[in-house]
């Protein structure tokens, strides 16, 4: 199978697809990203790297952080996690704050808006906000094996300038006991994971422990055990598009988490760590084109976890 070739294809099909989404205009640094982009990045096993399009462009990566802290939140408290966020799908938008009342504070996920504030919460742990805003980057640069990756410091400040539902949902938690320290600390965190800056390239690699069991297969050394890997991917296929992600398992077949910037990390396991994005977003909040190069990755190498790694043998 010649996966350079079909990534060309991809990256070239994205380009000059006509419907391609609304970029996000919740704030600037967003709102002016141009909605021509189309990256793709997809790093294999063996460490084969393949590029297409602007793969080299760094972009928001928003809530495709919340992989990256969920992994450290629960190398810091391990399943005593699950005691204040769930592991279930919400069907909800992923600023949704409905369920909360009913569900006494405790958020669906880790990846809806609330889950991702509560494992900010858990990040804090009684230190200074800047602290786990390091220990996240520090963490983010040792997976992707790149000391450049950064922080947008523009995008936190807007976050936090606008982000009043994000308030919302984090006093409400705070009202029922599940969050531990003041809004505005936890908030701090949150707003700068959403705003670290990273290209599909630096996405896929900071990905591979994922595909990997696991394992840095760079390095060599365990980020998280086996069967940690294997969770969060479940809980990446599950929740990790909101109220989108029983449509991109069924067109994809692969575990991925979205940003409203238009990223999506995706995993073939034991095959494959990819990046795709591009700007412009379907209704629910997700890349549209992101999601449609996935689907004819999938398509075209017949990767997905329901299918062990070989040619696709049929379709619908
Ligand atoms: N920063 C965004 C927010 O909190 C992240 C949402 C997203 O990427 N879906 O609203």
């Amino acid at each position: 199978m010649d996966i350079a070739s079909i990534v060309d294809d991809i990256a070239a099909e994205m380009k000059a697809a006509p419907h391609r989404g609304r970029v996000a205009d919740y704030i600037p640094p967003l709102a002016c990203v141009p909605i021509d982009r189309f990256g793709m990045a997809v790093i294999m096993a063996d460490g084969t790297c393949h590029l297409g399009g602007d793969a080299e462009e760094p972009f928001s990566i928003q809530s495709i952080s919340k992989v990256f802290s969920l992994t450290l939140a629960l190398g810091a408290v391990g399943d005593a996690l699950w005691q204040r966020v769930g592991r279930e799908p919400s069907g909800s938008a992923f600023n949704s704050i409905i369920q909360l009342e009913t569900e006494h504070g405790i958020p669906r996920n880790p990846f809806i808006n609330a889950g991702a504030i509560v494992v900010a919460d858990v990040l804090l742990g009684g230190n200074e906000p800047g602290s786990a805003i390091a220990g996240i980057l520090r963490f983010v640069r040792t997976l992707a094996g790149d000391e450049t990756i950064s922080i947008d410091e523009s995008v936190a400040e807007a976050e936090h300038r606008t982000g009043f539902r994000n308030f919302a949902l984090a006093s409400y938690m705070r009202s029922f006991g599940n969050l531990l320290h003041p809004v505005d600390q936890t908030l701090r965190v949150y707003f700068h994971q959403c705003a670290l800056s990273m290209s599909c390239v630096q996405l896929a690699l900071a990905g591979r422990y994922l595909m990997a069991e696991g394992r840095n297969p760079a390095t060599g050394l365990s980020v998280v055990s086996p069967q940690r890997a294997r969770r969060i991917n479940a809980l990446m296929m599950l929740c990790g598009h909101y109220d989108n992600s029983g449509e991109f398992a069924f067109r994809t077949g692969l575990p991925g988490k979205s940003g409203v910037g238009g990223g999506i990390l995706a995993v073939a396991p034991g095959v494959a760590s990819i990046a795709v994005w591009s700007p412009g977003l379907n209704e629910k909040g997700n890349s549209q084109l992101g999601a449609l190069a996935l689907e004819r990755l999938a398509a075209r190498t017949g990767w997905s976890v329901f299918q062990p790694a070989g040619p696709s043998t049929s379709s619908g």
